[in-house]
């Protein structure tokens, strides 16, 4: 840190991405990318939107809004479109978090959660799983803050049912409760319909994952339109060209080819079942996860030891230190050719012990 940063950053650890090497090509399945690239009309219409790069984008990204808005079935004051959803998520904790207003998340989740909290300046709570690494809701109820919850979670990929999501907005309406659905396309229910009896909540989603638009930085919230105005106030004393013109174009090309993204989330579906059952066969033991990834560990492998075997194998996974989770590599679900490679490492890693 140079002498000239602020103080205020001193504690400040910044989140760690997965690794994107240059060094050589990985068989990558650490970021939970889609292995699809993106619709054919988000490719055209980014393109021709590059052409128009001497001019702003608009600032109400209505268009795209409009669209989002219909396919959630909400109206357009109940969407804001933001750069990535961890662009909403940094904007909720400015929001909605202060010193007397704790962030409230699980011990083991999205990463990033912790760093905003931290880069805001505000406090955070973190409720330890349960042994079986689900959500300990009682323990959320409990507490006085704002909670946030991504669900499926990461790096677990385990669904929180709807019914304890509505217990954690009932056990204090005056609390904003963020669910987190990056992963919700894999096969795992929406909290969005509960936004008509529940203005204190809010909802996030991607279009990184299902939607294979990691590259362009393209999430949303959705909510009242109450909470939509304040995480407005935050975007336009930031950002408020926070969406660039092809990725708006992308945006609206893939949400026009939307059989494309159900045909592909339908695939990884497949291939994650697909996998699962190669590595329980292998004796792996894993979470059940609804996200584009798997959670597992070996009784006979270190979980960093796996990573380090696999990437010399060719092969990017993802592995945390965090002691409660250093057992398990996080891997996600790509093309069935991926994954068979995958199997192949790990059954030769086996082999070799
Ligand atoms: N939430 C969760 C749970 C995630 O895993 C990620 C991806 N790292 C994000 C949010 C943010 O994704 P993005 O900014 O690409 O939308």
């Amino acid at each position: 840190m140079s002498k000239f940063m602020s103080g205020k950053f001193s504690a400040l650890t910044p989140y760690t991405p997965g690794e994107q090497p240059k060094d050589m090509k990985y068989v990558k399945l650490n970021t939970n990318e889609s292995p699809f690239p993106p619709s054919p009309a988000a490719i055209k219409r980014s393109g021709e939107a590059a052409a128009e790069l001497q001019l702003y984008p608009d600032p109400e990204c209505r268009a795209l809004t409009e669209a989002v808005a219909d396919t959630l079935g909400v109206g357009y004051e109940n969407v804001l479109l933001t750069n990535g959803s961890d662009e909403i998520l940094n904007f909720a904790f400015m929001a909605y978090c202060d010193e007397t207003t704790p962030a409230v998340f699980p011990n083991i989740t999205y990463g990033f959660y912790s760093v905003f909290a931290e880069l805001n300046r505000v406090p955070f709570i973190e409720i330890p799983l349960k042994a079986d690494f689900t959500v300990d809701v009682d323990a959320v109820c409990s507490t006085h803050g704002t909670v946030f919850l991504a669900n499926p979670n990461a790096p677990t990929g385990i669904e929180l049912p709807q019914c304890d999501i509505v217990r954690i907005l009932e056990s204090d309406p005056e609390r904003i409760v963020v669910v987190d659905e990056a992963y919700v396309d894999f096969g795992s229910e929406s909290a969005v319909p509960l936004l008509g009896k529940y203005p204190n909540l809010l909802v996030t989603q991607t279009f990184s994952k299902s939607r294979s638009m990691a590259g362009a930085r393209l999430g949303f919230g959705v909510g009242s339109a109450e909470l939509m105005g304040d995480l407005n106030t935050v975007k336009y004393s930031t950002n408020p060209y926070n969406i660039n013109r092809m990725t708006m174009a992308a945006g609206l090309g893939t949400l026009k080819d939307a059989e494309y993204t159900a045909k592909n989330c339908r695939t990884i579906e497949e291939t994650r079942t697909y996998t699962a059952e190669k590595l329980k066969s292998l004796g792996f033991v894993m979470t059940e996860s609804k996200a584009n990834f798997l959670f597992v560990k070996h009784p006979k492998l270190d979980g960093e030891a796996t990573y380090l075997a696999l990437k010399e194998a060719g092969i990017l996974v993802r592995h945390f230190t965090k002691k409660e989770i250093s057992d398990y590599n996080r891997i996600t679900v790509g093309t069935r050719a991926q994954m068979d490679s995958l199997i192949a490492a790990l059954t030769r890693i086996l082999e070799e012990l």
